[in-house]
């Protein structure tokens, strides 16, 4: 459909014309007027008058057969953007509709594409957002696109550039996923031009070289095509032509070929009466050639999830040469040609409207966009889907689901339902059970194994391939972070009111609780959780909320610590994480239970030890001095030991704080000292205090705690030293 002549008002009337005979084309013209006199004086890059962009685009769009609003939107599209010409103007002499569609253009094209990726994701967030509103507006930004394609060569290399490339990412992918192919491949072919010229005009060079080659090839294909379909009274129209530049300068890089080698760059399409036919025709054609394997493609029983349909095949030609065939039938054609403009249909006189609600597509880009605030994940999401390739698998009861190229049974469960998804632990593929990152091959038949304990990971993320999925595995962690957020700060809360001899459960009986949340900007007491679960907020702070200041101060005052303390957990808060051992622990009459070391008092082997259940954290060892071990419920004590058979494979990072003279290399001489003793040091600190002294911190690891006390003993021997401590907490 590429373009013939210069359009004109007049040839618009006439295209629109002959798809909907009634129409009354007198708005058309007042609209093209009304763009004329407002886009007058303005001129295109090219030199010519401005009027003629606007007049191509609503050919492209009547060309579309699309209606009577979308081809006026066309006319219109840039006058509120570059001309004095207002909305409201539009409004009044053109109706809501169609000022409504020009606002969802001139939004759309204030948009650009090339700044930082975030604002990439956000712009084009909002661009899928516009067009699942009204896809009209799509349509006419694409035929907008189209034209300023077709004039790119008016503009300074570097623009050719930004826009070329900017068409190919978004504009292209989106026209194919609409079904306008031809569009797609045009697009296609002008990037090619402008950002690879050097490629596209090789290309040219070579593909006009071999023309009468090529031409009469086809003539002599077709020809033996059509007969051999003849001699089985199968009515059909044969016609080959060479591909799209773009598609063969892929295929060479792809495969890093050279031109030469590129044999098959002629495509056949066959067009039938029905779909019967289609398979006739096929069989026909593979008896006559040997086809390749693995390159028929059934998308009649299962159309592309833009609504193509075709038979695909690949067969070796009476040369010796591949030949790609495309079978289908005339009312596939036109959706293999004009996509989601095919399935517009007339309503009394008017476009049913509800026909694009069909475009499953269009769905679910608002379902993805409820699930995902960020906008990155958004363009990462969409991007999937407009550059996947479908693969095709059956569930148990014969139903097909389309997935992406490179789909897991994660994505296939995923797109049975969110629950089977979540609760995926593997799958049998055509009967064998596979694990949860195989890959789908079209036709295989998927059953899930599900688990009632099982829930989503984040490296799911990783396994699964469709946007859906991955869209309710999000959604699923976050939900999921969110309850365990809200756990932990109802519990750092209830902890840090016990001074004050308050409960949450008081403090949200006398209401104080919900208003202590609001002043902290929280809805609710559940919202002043999460955001303390978060580190959003401050247990401290929100007690300023909940306790008298007086009792506060008193509290303070009491429990004020030096100011070395904060310094030490600052030091060490990073080596607590390292400090888990797994094999350390042995905990009577339990197995495979996560072991966690309390903070509160580091322990090391030889340490007397005792185990609390913690809900949902295993197993809590502390020492069995420690006070907070004491203050614990008796209930869910378990009684746990040293593994000594894992003794010398557990190293334990201790903190050990020594109080010194302030002398120079006093820090070597202890470093010293504790690698004598055969003691890695993970990290060493010091400061000095006002009297001249100093405090060394050291993190070393040991394997217990008679190594560790030798190595005390030996600090505390050194001259200077002071005093030397076991660090806790
Ligand atoms: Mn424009």
């Amino acid at each position: 459909m590429a373009k013939q002549e210069t359009a004109t008002i007049d040839t618009i009337c006439n295209s629109v014309l002959s798809y909907y005979p009634e129409a009354k084309v007198d708005i058309i013209r007042k609209a093209h007027e009304f763009a004329e006199k407002n886009h007058r004086g303005q001129n295109r890059s090219s030199g010519d008058p401005y009027i003629i962009h606007p007049t191509e685009v609503a050919q492209t769009l009547a060309e579309l057969k699309l209606d009577i609003p979308s081809v006026i939107t066309g006319l219109l599209h840039d006058t509120v953007e570059d001309t004095s010409a207002t909305l409201e103007q539009i409004e009044k002499d053109f109706g809501k509709d169609i000022a409504e569609l020009v606002d969802g253009v001139t939004k759309l094209s204030k948009i650009t594409f090339k700044t930082s990726e975030e604002k990439q994701a956000e712009n084009f967030r909002k661009m899928i957002l516009a067009m699942s509103k009204d896809i009209r507006v799509i349509l006419v930004k694409l035929a907008d696109r189209l034209n300023n394609m077709r004039t790119l060569e008016h503009l300074a290399p570097h623009k050719q550039k930004n826009i070329a490339q900017e068409t190919l990412d978004i504009y292209a992918p989106i026209a194919n996923r609409l079904g306008i192919s031809w569009m797609k491949l045009e697009l296609e072919d002008l990037c090619l031009r402008y950002l690879h010229p050097d490629a596209y005009y090789k290309l040219a060079q070579k593909v006009a070289k071999k023309k009468r080659e090529r031409e009469k090839h086809i003539e002599d294909v077709t020809s033996i095509l059509e007969e051999k379909l003849k001699e089985y009274d199968i009515h059909a129209s044969v016609a080959g032509r060479a591909k799209h530049f773009y598609s063969i300068y892929k295929k060479m890089e792809r495969r890093s070929l050279d031109f030469d080698q590129v044999h098959d760059i002629i495509a056949f399409r066959i067009i039938v009466d029905n779909i019967t036919e289609c398979y006739k025709a096929l069989g026909v054609i593979h008896a006559t050639y040997k086809p390749v394997p693995g390159r028929f493609k059934d998308y009649i029983a299962m159309p592309k999830a833009n609504g193509y349909q075709s038979l695909h095949t690949t067969v070796i030609g009476p040369g010796g040469e591949r030949i790609e065939i495309q079978i289908r039938t005339q009312e596939m054609h036109q959706v293999a040609e004009a996509g989601i403009a095919a399935h517009w249909k007339y309503k009394e006189g008017k476009f049913d409207s509800r026909s694009r609600e069909n475009v499953e597509w269009v769905h679910r880009l608002l379902e993805w966009n409820k699930d995902l605030a960020d906008p990155n994940e958004f363009l990462e999401t969409v991007k999937i889907d407009l550059f996947a390739e479908d693969v095709f698998v059956f569930t148990p009861t014969g139903e097909v689901k389309e997935l992406s190229h490179g789909a897991t049974p994660l994505d296939f469960a995923y797109a049975v339902h969110t629950d089977v998804g979540n609760r995926c632990v593997g799958a049998k593929v055509n009967g064998t059970i596979v694990p949860l990152k195989h890959h789908l091959k079209s036709g295989d038949t998927v059953e899930v194994i599900t688990s009632p304990t099982q829930t989503p990971s984040k490296d799911w993320l990783k396994i699964a391939k469709s946007s859906r999925a991955k869209a309710k595995i999000r959604a699923f962690i976050k939900t999921q972070e969110r309850e365990r957020a809200k756990d932990l700060g109802k519990d750092l809360l209830e902890k840090a009111l016990r001074p004050y001899e308050r409960t949450l459960a008081k403090l949200d009986r006398s209401g104080d609780l919900i208003k202590a949340a609001q002043q902290l900007h929280c809805r609710t007491p559940e919202e002043l959780y999460i955001a303390l679960g978060y580190g959003r907020s401050l247990p401290e702070h929100a007690l300023e909320h909940l306790i008298p200041k007086d009792e506060l101060d008193v509290h303070k005052s009491k429990t004020a610590k030096p100011e070395e303390e904060s310094f030490l957990k600052r030091v060490f808060a990073s080596a607590r994480k390292r400090s888990v051992s797994q094999n350390a622990i042995i905990v009577s009459n339990l197995e495979d239970v996560l072991i966690r070391f309390a903070r509160c008092c580091n322990p090391v082997p030889g340490d007397n030890i005792v185990g609390f259940i913690t809900r949902g954290r295993g197993v809590t060892v502390h020492t069995s001095t420690c006070t907070k071990g004491i203050d614990s419920d008796v209930e869910r004590r378990v009684e746990v030991r040293w593994n000594l058979q894992e003794k010398g494979n557990i190293q334990r990072i201790v903190r050990i704080r020594v109080l010194s003279q302030d002398e120079p290399g006093l820090l070597a001489l202890m470093s010293q000292t504790i690698s004598a003793c055969g003691v890695n040091i993970a990290s060493a600190n010091i400061r000095t205090t006002k009297d001249r002294k100093a405090i060394a911190l050291f993190e070393v690891h040991v394997m217990d705690t008679g190594q560790l006390y030798k190595t005390m003993s030996a600090l505390e021997a050194k001259k200077g030293v002071i005093s030397v401590e076991r660090v806790r907490s």
